[in-house]
């Protein structure tokens, strides 16, 4: 039996029912080890007294084409420890994961995401639950070590962090979406309603009592990585035209400063005429006009950018459709309102 031990104004939950929630695409190359070592690890803070014994994994299968959704079925019924979401459809990492937030939200004190592929440490959730306990709502894993990854990818995400500070957004420095949201946190972020999810740009701006917890990368257990540099660059820059103004401020700043040059060469241009000095050739003239007009498309198309993105805000479209779940019973009763 749970109870909360009342601690001033605040209801602290002696031993917290916590829901690992794993958006997972194609994943069935590592879905069998990442249950077993989730398990546990689930098993281990249940004997050590560290959260309840209700406590579950959520495994949300995005829309995959593999056999992740029948695995994920077999294992529910072999494991007591694991639920499972299917959606209808791919809706991509950001949109899994928010479904399985907030399915898990109504029977879970904290929820901790995580990747399917094993590439974050597991050792990190014990220092999660152990901040929850201390009083922290949102406990973000950030990676010390990316020697794992790539030179590229290091490199990309390295700059991509860069941008997004210099542009005034709020994120953690090599943090991704492995995390710690204690309930309230995601009662929180349901209200935000936004299309263009960016989960790591939305939770720093709820401002709860937040930590770090610090741990390296590993590389990929199985399969291939489901983000390819088309989709990175993508959700580079949906996180960037989500979250700032920034560049379609540096543009109008441009056209200022464009303008003003045009000027200075116009005058230059009259007081060579006046003085007797024609201005000769059409390369310079040909040269500013592609330029002009190079610079006004990409204007265009950044404004455009954005306009798209009220759009998708506008039409508030459903991030997923869940199409059906294997969640145990007494979790089934827990959320119903
Ligand atoms: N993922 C997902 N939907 C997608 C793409 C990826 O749910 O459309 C999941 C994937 O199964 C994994 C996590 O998101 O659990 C991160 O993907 P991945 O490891 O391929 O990305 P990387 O670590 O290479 O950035
Ligand atoms: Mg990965």
């Amino acid at each position: 039996m749970l109870l909360p031990i009342e601690d001033g104004d605040e209801a602290i939950v002696a031993t917290p029912v916590l829901t690992i929630v794993v958006p997972c695409y194609n994943e069935e190359e590592v879905l069998p080890e990442t249950v077993f070592q989730l398990s546990g690890v689930l098993d281990a803070f249940i004997q050590d007294n560290l959260i309840s014994s209700a406590s579950t994994m959520l495994l949300v299968d995005d829309g995959s084409k593999d056999a992740t959704w029948e695995l994920i079925e077999r294992f529910h019924a072999s494991n007591s420890y694991v639920t499972g979401l299917k959606l209808a459809k791919n809706a991509g990492h950001q949109s899994a994961l928010l479904a399985g937030l907030m399915r898990a939200k109504s029977y879970s004190d904290c929820v901790v995401s995580i990747d399917a592929d094993l590439q974050d440490d597991l050792a990190a959730i014990r220092e999660f639950i152990v901040k929850f306990h201390e009083g922290y709502d949102v406990v973000y894993g950030v990676r010390q070590d990316r020697t794992a990854d790539t030179f590229f990818k290091r490199a990309t995400a390295q700059g991509f962090y860069k941008l997004m500070t210099s542009m005034g957004v709020n994120i953690h420095y090599n943090h991704a979406d492995f995390r710690l949201m204690s309930r309230r946190t995601l009662d929180e972020l349901e209200k935000f309603q936004e299309v263009n999810l960016f989960l790591r740009g939305m939770v720093p701006l709820l401002g709860f009592p937040s930590t770090k917890v610090f741990y390296d990368r590993k590389e990929r257990f199985a399969g291939e990585s489901k983000y390819p540099l088309k989709k990175m660059l993508a959700f580079a820059f949906d996180g960037i035209t989500s979250f700032s103004v920034t560049p379609i401020r540096f543009v109008t700043s441009m056209g200022f400063v464009l303008f003003a040059l045009s000027v200075v060469a116009g005058l230059y241009a009259i007081i060579g005429k006046i003085m007797g000095a024609t201005v000769t050739g059409w390369t310079s003239l040909i040269l500013s006009v592609w330029f002009i007009g190079g610079v006004q498309l990409l204007a265009l198309g950044l404004i455009g950018e954005y306009i798209g993105k009220i759009y998708k805000e506008v039409k508030r479209r459903p991030l997923y459709v869940i199409e059906k779940e294997v969640i145990a019973d007494q979790r089934e009763l827990a959320s119903v309102p």
